[in-house]
């Protein structure tokens, strides 16, 4: 008999999971697809490594943005499987992080509930539920009914002990079987979810089949979506909000097609600071368009969005602030300072990668999410420490999730004022 490497099956599962280029657009489907920006080979900005996984050769994928000719959607080149994404690794993110994103969802919940209308004979389901903060958040507020569906193992497991029901699994038939089993969702959620999303249409079409309200048609029900919004990411130079496990950066000119041509229709739009400039947007089927449609497209229109050469410029202006930055840290530690990095967000390591910034540069990286702490940066490879780390030697910082900026300066200042923040982007 011949004997079998094991390693060849680990090279198969590989391939099985290979990386897939981006040749027709996610939201229309055309092939006019233009290669915009190119931030070079990136590892997956989520996946926080252990010590062990240190020495172990880190896969690294090409992070470039499409914008298409037809619709105006902006994409990732690339997409890196889910399964790579958020299933064979811990995941690392989780949605109680902050205080700052525990209120965002309370205010969340407050406002979806005030625009329509839920009970407690109601069923939220998120979509992406993290840990379960929104979901608590829309039981606490309505005494409605929850259901979050999470891919990531332990995040789930974690959202599971919080006393939120959760299916572990991926927007799937199965999770989709279940809340019909429910009765129908009255409200689907999903922050910073949709954007993860390679398969738009199947998703909306497993959105539409959830979404029912005691027994009513779809149209009692609403899609809510949150995500961070491609306006915000091109005025504010947000380069580092693009890695990987994003599959779309969205505006509202393609998503108004998009949802049209699925017989849906925008009824609202809100924009808030959230993970750097967000909007949320109301979905139903049916409905009536809000006015703000038309509003939106032509501020995004002014702005230069669907226009290849906006971004001509924007890498420019990317490959302008690495120079920057690195003149800024390695001024700091030419000068004999101890420079290190606050809060190790997703978004940080797509800026350290890109920018080139390793250990030579930042001595660790502080955060308070127990999912990181004692873990590394993908790629740089810096330490996560608690807060506690901090001594007096430390004469400057550089804040990496630059939206919360002002409540971590808030937070942190008063007990350092030796140290001299530096914030990207602000
Ligand atoms: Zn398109």
């Amino acid at each position: 008999m011949r004997k079998v490497n094991k390693n060849v099956f680990k090279t198969l599962s590989v391939r099985m999971y290979a990386l897939m280029p981006v040749t027709t657009c996610l939201l229309c489907g055309s092939a006019d697809l233009k290669l915009i920006l190119d931030l070079g080979l990136h590892p997956l900005a989520d996946t926080f490594l252990k010590k062990e996984e240190l020495s172990e050769p880190e896969e690294k994928y090409p992070l470039q943005v499409l914008l298409c000719g037809d619709c105006g959607h902006t994409m990732t080149g690339f997409i890196v499987p889910p399964q790579k994404r958020y299933q064979a690794h811990d995941y690392s993110y989780d949605s109680q992080n902050s205080e700052v994103s525990v209120q965002h969802f309370e205010d969340m919940a407050a406002d979806v509930i005030a625009r329509e209308g839920v009970g407690a004979e109601d069923l939220v389901v998120d979509i992406g539920s993290s840990v379960g903060t929104l979901l608590a958040a829309f039981r606490a507020q309505s005494g409605s009914k929850i259901l979050g569906v999470e891919p990531s193992h332990n995040i789930a497991a974690l959202a599971t002990q919080n006393g939120v029901p959760t299916i572990n699994d991926f927007w799937s038939k199965v999770a989709v079987d279940e809340v019909v089993k429910q009765g129908g969702a009255k409200i689907i959620t999903a922050t910073n979810a949709f954007n993860h999303i390679g398969d738009m249409s199947a998703f909306m079409q497993d959105v539409e089949r959830a979404l029912v309200s005691g027994g009513l048609p779809a149209q009692a029900g609403a899609f809510v979506a949150e995500v961070p919004y491609m306006l915000h990411l091109v005025q504010k130079l947000a380069f580092d909000t693009i890695y990987l496990e994003h599959m779309s950066y969205f505006a509202i000119k393609p998503l108004a097609r998009f949802f049209k041509n699925l017989g849906m229709t925008i009824t609202d739009i809100q924009e808030n600071e959230y993970m750097g400039g967000s909007i949320r947007i109301t979905v139903k089927k049916g409905g009536e368009e809000t006015p703000l449609v038309k509003t939106y497209i032509a501020r995004e229109e002014a702005a230069g969005l669907f226009v290849a050469g906006t971004y001509q410029r924007m890498m420019q202006n990317i490959q302008q602030f690495k120079l920057n930055l690195m003149a800024e840290l390695t001024a700091a530690k030419h000068s004999g300072g101890t420079v290190i990095g606050i809060g190790a967000a997703t978004k940080g390591n797509t800026l350290l990668h890109y920018c080139g910034i390793d250990t030579s540069l930042l001595e660790f990286i502080t955060d308070t999410s127990s999912l990181k702490i004692g873990k590394y940066t993908p790629g740089s490879h810096i330490p996560i420490v608690s807060d506690d780390a901090i001594t007096d030697a430390v004469t400057h910082a550089l804040i990496l999730p630059w939206n919360i900026a002002p409540f971590l300066k808030e937070k942190l200042g008063p007990k350092y004022p030796k140290i001299a923040f530096i914030v990207p982007h602000m």
